[in-house]
């Protein structure tokens, strides 16, 4: 990411050119086994359950375990794992979606429209998607009130117009904008595939023994820093394994307070990552062995922060105790 001329028009920009792009830096050369170790890890971390794991597998509707970033993020308890609760859409979850698909729609048009006439042309194709399903964002977006769906369209346009503010526009000819790219690994002989769609990778055109993309994990919701950071290393394990090259940085950029957080290349947090994959996949080869009922005393729980995701919670002596454990060291947490 180093070279040409980049504009930077705004305080935030050149800050952001700065720490974040590391504009006109060197970029780190990366050793050259790392790719190798990584499947290696990985590979080995299976074997212990590898028998096991070809059962569960081809118990699967697909044949496969897959590992995303919301199955990792669930590894934290095995209730958890087994009975999230449903995605359902709220205003929330709406604004982070549309948000994202706003950014990356102006990213296309180079920032040559408006940002409320980008935000009208997501809408209207979002809005028409699937209207007939009432699971669907287009029956949520097509359920609002005229006046809650206009406040909703003002805070994206709000949205990408401070995106733009703080964000420089990067030459094409030199960087490759890749957005929501679908990345597949397949390990374990096709027992295993990790699967994630980045945000957003901006990838040097340049090719040399030195990693030149940032991974950047956009977020419209309350930060939850050690959750992200999970997420996006595991993206970052993602990209270093699909495309044979590791990321030099990678990045959580919070779009509403305008603000990220980044880690650099360190093939110790990539190994971490692997090893997460590692104690998940093992996690659903021992629950998978069960078969459809798992035996409630077969089960490792853990309460905290991420129990309102378990549809267990309501009934959940651990999440209980989690609670008033909370509720005793940090009396505000649970208000
Ligand atoms: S409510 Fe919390 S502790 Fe209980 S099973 Fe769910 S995630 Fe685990």
């Amino acid at each position: 990411m180093a070279g040409p001329s980049l504009s930077l028009d705004t305080p935030a920009q050149r800050r952001l050119a700065s720490e974040l792009l590391g504009w006109g830096q060197p970029r780190p050369a990366y050793e050259t086994g790392l790719v190798a170790d990584l499947r290696d890890h990985l590979e080995s971390g299976f074997a212990p359950f590898e028998d096991q794991l070809a059962d569960v597998a081809a118990r699967q509707r697909r044949g496969h375990l897959l590992i995303t970033k919301t199955r990792l993020d669930r590894q934290v308890c095995d209730g958890l794992q087994l009975e999230p609760r449903p995605f359902e859409h709220t205003r929330a979850s709406v604004r982070g979606i549309l948000a994202h698909a706003v950014i990356e729609r102006d990213g296309d048009l180079q920032r040559r429209q408006d940002p409320a006439e980008v935000v009208a042309q997501v809408w209207h194709d979002e809005a028409s998607r699937r209207p007939g399903d009432p699971n669907s964002l287009s029956a949520w977006m097509n359920a609002q009130p005229t006046a809650a769906a206009e406040e909703l369209r003002d805070e994206l346009a709000e949205l990408a117009t401070s995106f733009r503010e703080v964000w420089p526009e990067l030459p094409p000819e030199v960087i490759e904008r890749r957005a929501e790219k679908p990345h597949l690994v397949t390990l374990a002989g096709g027992k295993v595939q990790l699967f994630g769609r980045p945000d957003l990778i901006l990838a040097s055109r340049r090719r040399d023994d030195r990693a030149r993309a940032l991974v950047v994990d956009l977020k419209t919701g309350r930060p939850r820093s050690e959750h992200d950071r999970h997420e996006l290393r595991f993206y970052a394990l993602l990209v270093t394994l699909a495309t044979g090259v590791p990321p030099f940085r990678w990045a959580t950029y919070y779009v509403t307070e305008g603000r990220h957080e980044s880690e650099d290349l360190r093939s110790e947090t990539l190994e971490a990552t692997a090893q997460r994959v590692v104690d998940t996949v093992g996690q659903l080869v021992r629950l998978g062995a069960f078969g459809e009922e798992v035996p409630e005393e077969a089960l490792r729980l853990r309460g905290g922060g991420w129990c309102f995701t378990c549809q267990r919670e309501d009934t959940c002596e651990v999440a209980a105790a989690a609670r008033a454990g909370r509720a005793v060291s940090q009396p505000d947490a649970i208000m």
